[in-house]
């Protein structure tokens, strides 16, 4: 440990904790992470599901997410290997029939889309028109809005066809927030991000491997291999302030001390230590305002020769959303199926709720029962990004000296995703480095 090294207590092994974790120790900062589970990875971990490992839910990745991609590669994944490369190839039917195709080309953004456009046989040439001219006004005002208003206000002169089979598939899947209640702002951000930049920031990249494999033991290792310390199984109670040196003090009432402290837990757990160690009043405002919204997952396993087209398609008019085909990641006949947000869905019991998912494949894709099944409901997988959410966001600075912010809902122009989370984390990183100089 170097003269200029601190002492830097995480609180939460997430994926913001962590790769606030990486980029510390890589910077020769004396770390200690602590994790209340005893497993690392929060909301984007793994669990069994008969022989195999399957994640807490399905996660998708986009082209689009610089920072995380760039998080794994120098804890030294082998992205192609780990990821599934696909070009933004949309594909939704609805349950009486109807199909919705959106093959972007490699041309520059936003030509890609545009061709794409031109070329819907779904769309009559009036609704590509319309389309097309609101996606090159977006562009024109850099997908920027001076007030913000929900999506639907947004979509308000787009074809009906467009919002139900693309835009709120769209919407719903990327904030976790239908789009009566959407935040157009980080709506925008979102396709800025995917619209603007080179093709490949489009593209849709799906685990490979749990993950587990894809971040959460490469971290791991990288942490430990430059002399950082991962305590499981440690809940951090409270935070204690004295003469400006903080201490942590863990359910077991052993206490730790620190230089600097990041808070990397949930908005809800961190809000929790807040309270109990009485700091940052006006994030503690913001953060019961907070609502969150559930995201389910019901994975179930057919015959292995049980495959879709694609690895992913959108369902309208059903309980699933999106359905992804785990066969183009090494898991043949197991298929993951998404509902995001809250709806009827969360009063169903699990065996119902399976059984009312597959019975939809059934009638879409005439395939016979489902073998097995999993339902996985995380309660609280997101904040809602309904309008104005900017003003609840914290910033991963705090009015508290050393003390530090880190995890998906603080300010960022994404919504709750593993970027947002590896950007927080990334950030007070930075602010710590270079405080530091
Ligand atoms: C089902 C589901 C599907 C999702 N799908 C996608 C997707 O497709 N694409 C995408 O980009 N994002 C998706 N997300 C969102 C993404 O998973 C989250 O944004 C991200 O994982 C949040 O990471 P985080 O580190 O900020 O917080 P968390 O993952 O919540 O990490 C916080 C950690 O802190 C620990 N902790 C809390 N309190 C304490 C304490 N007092 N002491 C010690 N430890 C503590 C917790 O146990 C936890 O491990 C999904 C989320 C869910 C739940």
């Amino acid at each position: 440990m170097s003269n200029s090294s601190r002492k830097i207590a995480i609180i939460g092994g997430g994926w913001a904790g962590l790769s606030a974790a990486v980029k510390l120790t890589n910077h020769g900062h004396h770390v200690t992470l602590f994790e209340s589970a005893k497993q690392l990875g929060g909301r984007a971990r793994c669990v069994a599901f008969g022989e195999q490992r399957v994640d807490n839910g399905q996660h998708l990745l986009l082209g689009a997410y610089t920072e995380t991609l760039n998080m794994l590669q120098l804890c030294g994944v082998k992205i192609d290997n780990a990821l599934l490369r696909s070009p933004l190839n949309i594909k939704v039917i609805e349950r009486q029939g109807a199909e919705f195709n959106l093959s972007p080309s490699r041309l520059p953004a936003p030509l890609n889309i545009l061709t794409a456009l031109l070329t819907l046989p779904s769309l009559s040439i009036r609704e590509r028109l319309k389309t097309i001219w609101f996606l090159l006004k977006l562009r024109l005002s850099g997908f920027k809005i001076r007030r913000d208003i929900t999506v639907r206000k947004l979509l308000r002169h787009q074809p009906e066809i467009m919002v139900k089979m693309f835009w709120e598939p769209l919407c719903i899947a990327a904030l976790n927030t239908a789009i009566n209640d959407a935040s157009a702002k980080i709506f925008l951000n979102v396709l800025k991000d995917s619209f603007t930049q080179k093709p490949e920031a489009s593209d849709l990249l799906i685990p490979k491997v749990d993950l587990a494999n894809l971040f959460v033991h490469p971290a791991m290792q990288y942490i430990e291999e430059h002399g950082g310390t991962l305590l499981l199984g440690k809940k951090i109670n409270s935070i204690q302030k004295i003469n400006s040196k903080y201490t942590v003090i863990d359910a077991d009432d052993h206490q730790y001390d620190a230089d600097d402290i990041i808070l990397a837990g949930s908005p809800k757990s961190t809000l929790a230590l807040l309270e109990k160690s009485a700091l940052l009043e006006t994030t503690q405002e913001q953060l019961r305002q907070l609502i969150y919204e559930p995201i389910c997952t019901i994975y179930l396993q057919y015959a292995n020769d049980i495959r879709l087209p694609l690895p992913m398609i959108g369902l309208t008019n059903c309980t699933g959303q999106w359905i992804f085909d785990r066969h183009f990641c090494g898991q043949a006949g197991l298929m993951a199926v998404v509902i995001s947000a809250s709806g009827p869905h969360m009063q169903l019991d699990k065996m119902t709720l399976a059984q009312l998912v597959s019975d939809e494949l059934t009638e879409l894709f005439d395939w016979p029962d489902a073998n097995s099944s999993l339902v996985i409901r995380e309660k609280r997988a997101t904040f809602k990004a309904h309008v104005d959410i900017d003003k609840l966001r914290p910033n991963v600075t705090t009015s508290e000296k050393n003390l530090w912010l880190c995890g998906d809902y603080t300010a960022s122009p994404y919504p709750a995703t593993l970027e947002a989370a590896v950007q927080s984390g990334l950030q007070c990183s930075h602010e710590i480095i270079h405080y530091m100089k």
